[in-house]
């Protein structure tokens, strides 16, 4: 399509019908056309060639934003299920195991009023054997869990923050876009 850059009116009437993000996307488009920061910037309304270069990495920036934001969602996905097994992790109780088998802490017997003191005991019961105590709750996989969901924490933040993982750019003829800590799954 061709790009009329002289208004009809002669008088900057094209000039203010055109702001914001229509403004900036016009400018890209034009430079896309192969036009020269000066012609767009006079075609446009605006006074730099500067500015329309910044008006071209607005557009740009508005251009990727949804592929940023679908990968964006990506990742808050995979670190929700990280987050939510390391959830399950804290909240279940984790028993002790020595050489493969679990530890007991020994069996506190019976209260004063003659009751077990603790699920599955054998206190005294004839004809099994001697009850070994409940199982010793070892804390370690919580303690785990804990620092790893302090971890996915931080990395939410990261990936939320205004440390845009995105940075695009105009540098000479080439669009560059550089993703900063936006797609290491390794790390996560
Ligand atoms: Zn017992």
């Amino acid at each position: 399509m061709p790009i009329t850059t002289q208004d009809r009116t002669g008088k900057g009437l094209f000039k203010r019908s055109l702001t914001g993000a229509a403004r900036d996307a016009e400018c890209a488009r034009m430079r896309a056309a192969g036009y020269l920061l000066r012609e767009i910037a006079e075609h446009v309304g605006l006074k730099t060639e500067g500015a329309v270069a910044k008006a071209i990495e607005r557009a740009l920036r508005d251009v990727q934003a949804p592929a940023v934001e679908a990968l964006r969602a990506s990742q808050q996905h995979t670190l929700d299920l990280l987050k939510s097994t390391a959830l399950d992790i804290m909240a279940r109780d984790h028993v002790a195991h020595s050489n493969g088998r679990i530890v007991h802490g020994g069996c506190p017997g019976l209260d004063a009023a003659g009751n077990f003191q603790h699920d599955g005991c054998t206190f005294n019961v004839p004809g099994t054997a001697y009850c070994e105590g409940p199982p010793v709750i070892d804390d370690g996989p919580k303690l785990s869990a804990i620092a790893q969901l302090q971890r996915l924490l931080e990395r939410e933040a990261r990936l939320h923050g205004t440390d845009s993982p995105i940075r695009t750019a105009i540098e000479g003829d080439e669009l560059v876009i550089r993703i900063k800590g936006g797609v290491d799954m390794d790390a996560v």
